[in-house]
């Protein structure tokens, strides 16, 4: 059976847990930490010193010689710089590795290459990270030795968050004051805390490294700008859940086995429905933790990949005419004494903190459809949302046949009598049923499903950071929330306001429940005459980050001020912009280099053959025939070419990000895709000896 792994042995060995601190730290100290990780606050700086310590030589033990901040600015992925532990050596030459609490709790680094959207001028460079306490520092094992990471968030001189995880941890305090709220209106007055739990299911596809880096749209890119579609695709729906391979086996023993040490609980592994993609889920855990690892889980899939001689697309979409990647962000809210607010619970009390919960929820989906949308999108997301693969772009919430039941017999008679299956039911509110869990069935295309405890917010692109849909989510519903305690604690009788509030949220919410087929074109109809939003691309979204009704919810629980909105706004078009800049020229040089001069090339020889053919008497009109059609696209693809630059030059020239980003939108994808058709038409056409790049079938189904 070869070596056997001890997987509760290595489970967080490279992680400075909570039970690390304990073992190493002074009682005292120990406490102080636990207090501010439970309660919020700031370590004392003697205590800092002492923790900083005791981090470092855990650190040093196991071989580190640097540590960095690790944050996670507005680029979606994680920054780091390395500090070596590396003093000052005495005047006998010696020197300590150090590491001290001012070190450990902030840092400086120089900011002024990090998006900001205007917020920091460039001569106010600096930019401050501080330790979140609550996230674990972990060793991460690079070439450059392993480095001692510290998660932190990024903010400007001024305090203005220039990152995403300060918007997350300032949501997750917001949603966490107004759910005790009404926690508290029900009698649990245990619960001091609540906090959002998120697991997130990420998809990947593997391709080899070798034949990825023929394809310059793959190195730059992350995903195939040219490429006719493969003689099998998924139709035949067998890599769903089939067999894993032998080199993807190993791969995925190799990535459980890192992030396990790494402390994240990869849990299940499987094929997805495209050929070459696959998924890992983790257990869920509270949602900074969540975010911190899933950049883990990405970074780290790239990072093996590459020990296996392949290549990880995280990409929305690598490969047209097969799925495309999302992650399922799975999401619930929790009380420090084990409550589940989206579990509908065993007694009638409970099912009716659900069913407001539930309201609530649904009420925050309606009102904010358009910012929940926005926190799921990214450049490559376009591809998948609205196109008939993922959920659609319109956001609707699916209950499950039980709950939507219920939903309409409040809405229609104020009470609810009976449940779908189980008959009349006896609660102690003689309007409100008992509500039967896992009676939900499920539903693949919808972007917002209750699955039974949780939400599953299935919109969220593979290659994104989940920092803003959750950040987003955390808001909506604070609001809904505070909204609904602030009608409540004034109620004279609570059994009958809340009754009444679970109605009217209902009534006035409900063309949000949509428990149908997600990907129908009559759907796409419906939600228009229900008034849905249906946003079609990242940059439509992003207009909604500075509506006045998205400015109002984000100041109001100080989780973003209208200037952070407005340089959000901006860093995304920015983003959109550059990352179609850079897939065009891709596109530019790929034809121009390599497209262009292989057909050329292929319609000498066919001349030739042509003429050939004909000197020996032969009838040579099919070598002729394909001669014609080949020069037809080929100067099809020219002249799509010169177009392309053409609107390419006019793009980056653009000053104002707004209106660059729809031109890229509206302009230079559209000359995109005319260039990609004749290329991909010609593939099929052409010698493969010839084409220059490897082909769908090569990638796909050669790993
Ligand atoms: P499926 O593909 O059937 O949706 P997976 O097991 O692939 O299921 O993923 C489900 C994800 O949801 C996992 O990350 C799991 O830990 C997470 N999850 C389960 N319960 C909760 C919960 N109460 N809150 C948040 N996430 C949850
Ligand atoms: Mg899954």
């Amino acid at each position: 059976m070869g070596e056997v792994l001890n997987v509760e042995e290595i489970f967080g060995e490279n992680v400075f847990t909570v039970g690390k601190m304990k073992e190493r730290l002074p009682r005292k100290v120990f406490q102080e930490v636990k207090k501010v990780m439970d309660q919020g606050g700031e370590l004392s700086p003697a205590a800092a010193d002492v923790v900083a310590k005791a981090m470092k030589d855990w650190a040093v033990e196991k071989g580190a010689t640097h540590y960095t901040h690790w944050f996670q600015p507005l680029t979606g992925i994680t920054a780091e710089k390395h500090d070596s532990f590396v003093s000052h050596p005495d005047e006998e030459g010696k020197m300590l590795m150090e590491f001290s609490g001012k070190e450990l709790i902030k840092g400086e680094p120089d900011a002024s290459s990090f998006p900001s959207g205007g917020l920091r001028a460039t001569f106010e460079a600096r930019g401050y990270t501080a330790w979140d306490i609550t996230s674990p520092a972990f060793l991460k094992e690079a070439a450059t030795g392993p480095i001692l990471c510290i998660p932190t968030a990024f903010c400007s001189y001024k305090g203005e968050a220039l990152d995403k995880k300060t918007p997350l941890l300032r949501s997750m305090e917001a949603l966490s004051e107004q759910a005790l709220r009404i926690v508290r209106l029900f009698g649990n007055t245990e619960a001091t805390k609540v906090s959002p739990s998120v697991g997130s299911e990420q998809e990947y596809f593997l391709v080899d490294q070798e034949k990825a880096l023929l394809r310059e749209d793959l190195i730059f890119a992350g995903r195939t700008l040219f490429g006719a579609p493969a003689p099998k695709g998924q139709e035949m729906e067998d890599h769903y859940f089939g067999v894993i391979r032998e080199r993807i086996g190993a791969y995925m023993k190799d990535l459980n086995e890192e992030l396990w040490k790494l402390g994240v609980t990869a849990k299940t592994q499987h094929n997805e429905v495209a050929p070459a993609q696959h998924e890992l889920a983790p257990i869920y855990e509270t949602a900074n933790i969540a975010v911190d690892h899933n950049q883990i889980v990405m970074e780290t899939m790239k990072r093996v990949a590459g020990r296996h001689g392949m290549r990880c697309l995280l990409h929305e979409k690598p490969f047209a005419g097969v799925n495309g990647s999302g992650k399922h962000n799975n999401w619930s809210i929790t009380t420090d004494n084990g409550v589940n607010l989206l579990d509908p619970g065993d007694t009638p009390n409970e099912n009716i903190q659900f069913l407001l919960v539930l309201a609530c929820i649904l009420k925050a989906v309606d009102t904010h459809a358009d910012l929940l949308r926005q926190s799921a999108s990214d450049v490559g997301n376009d591809h998948r949302l609205g196109a008939n693969e993922a959920p659609p772009a319109i956001i609707s919430v699916f209950l499950g046949e039980q709950l939507e039941d219920v939903v309409k017999q409040l809405v229609e008679t104020g009470e609810a009598t009976h449940c779908v299956e189980g008959g009349k039911l006896e609660t102690g509110v003689s309007t409100l049923p008992d509500l039967v869990k896992d009676a939900t069935d499920r539903n693949r295309t919808s972007p917002f499903a209750f699955t039974g405890n949780k939400f599953e917010f299935r919109m969220v692109g593979s290659a994104d950071s989940i920092a803003s849909p959750n950040t987003t989510l955390n808001a909506i519903v604070a609001e809904a929330f505070c909204e609904a305690a602030d009608i409540l604690e004034k109620a004279d009788d609570l059994d009958m306001a809340v009754h009444d509030l679970i109605k009217k949220y209902l009534s006035e919410h409900q063309r949000i429940i949509f428990n149908g087929n997600g990907y129908s074109d009559e759907w796409v109809e419906e939600a228009e005459r229900r008034g849905l939003p249906n946003i079609k691309s990242m940059v439509e979204a992003t207009e909604t980050l500075t509506t006045e009704k998205s400015v109002k919810l984000f100041e109001k629980f100080g989780i973003f001020t209208k200037a952070e909105l407005e340089s959000r706004e901006e860093v995304l078009y920015e983003t959109y912009a550059k990352t179609i800049n850079i897939e065009a020229l891709t596109m530019i040089d790929m034809a121009s280099k390599q497209l262009v001069p292989a057909v050329t090339k292929y319609t000498k020889t066919l001349a030739d053959t042509v003429l050939a053919v004909k000197e020996a008497g032969a009838d040579a009109s099919v070598q002729a025939e394909l001669l014609g059609e080949t020069s037809a696209y080929l100067k099809e693809m020219k002249s799509a070419l010169s177009r392309l630059i053409e609107v390419e030059a006019v793009a980056s020239n653009m000053d104002d990000p707004k209106a660059q980003a729809f031109y890229y939108k509206d302009t230079v994808k559209e000359a995109m895709v005319a260039l990609r058709a004749p290329a991909d038409a010609l593939e099929m056409i052409v010698d493969k000896e010839i084409w220059p790049l490897p082909t769908y079938a090569d990638l796909l189904f050669e790993v």
